[in-house]
């Protein structure tokens, strides 16, 4: 029996990368964005299996009624949901003395908040199937932190929080919650870092580059695979050795 995933923010980057490691791997797939339509089509377009069944829910994930439309939407499409990512994340970087209120919220609302939403309404379903595999994509900088991302690295260190709460409360029901901390990853999120700070950064990284979002995909499908059941509440840094 095919299975069936939703991923937010799945319109590039590592989002798109984790949508098509799912399709090649036969999912189903319900696929959220904010505002890239012609990105999202393309990237189902680009599937390389055309045998599952794909929709696309456009919605901002820090809205919490939006999120219901979305999880309610995937349920009426697929009789369950196995899998959920929660991907979608945004940075407006700044200094602590420069950081606006609105830059603050706004990345707190959809990293944060977006992930609680989406899990929220997802956990009574979850629940009731008696099986889920949530992952939630957090940062190096969650467990770090950064100067220059006091709003971006609390947001991911309470995804952190969140998962492994989360994994406590639904790991009775067989719903197993970890999360994905990448380092530096080759996306549009990072190509608007200056390239001093890039080579800067590099300097620390043992493995000398930047990694790319197959590598992050490679940790989702572990996660979600036969060969992780016995895995919840655990973050998965995959930083080339940038932080251990
Ligand atoms: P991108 O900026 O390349 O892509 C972000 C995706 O999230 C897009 O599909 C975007 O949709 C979607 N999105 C943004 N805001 C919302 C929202 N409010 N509601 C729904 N969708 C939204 O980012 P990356 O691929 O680089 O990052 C993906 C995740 O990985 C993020 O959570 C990020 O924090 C995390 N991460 C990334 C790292 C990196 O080095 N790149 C390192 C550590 C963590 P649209 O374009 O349509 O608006």
């Amino acid at each position: 029996m095919s299975k069936s995933a939703i991923i937010t923010g799945a319109s590039k980057g590592i989002g798109a990368e984790i949508a098509n490691r799912l399709n090649e791997l036969g999912y189903n797939l319900v696929l959220n964005y904010r505002s890239n339509t012609s990105s999202m089509e393309e990237i189902i377009e680009s599937f390389t299996n055309k045998d599952t069944k794909n929709i696309i829910v456009q919605c901002d994930v820090s809205n919490y009624d939006d999120c219901k439309t979305l999880i309610d939407t995937a349920y009426e499409n697929f009789k369950t949901i196995d899998v959920l990512v929660n991907n979608a994340g945004i940075t407006k970087d700044n200094l602590l003395a420069m950081m606006s209120e609105q830059e603050f919220d706004a990345v707190i609302d959809t990293n944060l908040k977006g992930t609680f939403n989406c899990c929220r309404h997802i956990s009574k379903r979850m629940m009731k199937q008696k099986y889920g595999r949530i992952v939630n994509i957090s940062s190096v900088v969650g467990l770090s932190g950064n100067a220059g991302q006091v709003n971006y690295s609390a947001s991911k260190a309470g995804v952190i929080g969140m998962t492994k709460s989360m994994a406590r409360e639904l790991g009775k029901k067989n719903i197993l919650v970890n999360a994905v901390a990448p380092g530096f990853i080759q996306t549009e999120m990072t190509d608007k870092i200056p390239e001093d700070m890039k080579a800067e950064m590099l300097k620390n990284i043992p493995l000398n580059k930047l990694g790319s979002p197959k590598d992050i995909a490679d940790a989702v499908e572990f996660l979600i695979s036969d060969k992780a059941t016995y895995i919840t509440g655990q973050v998965l840094s995959v930083n080339g050795g940038f932080y251990m």
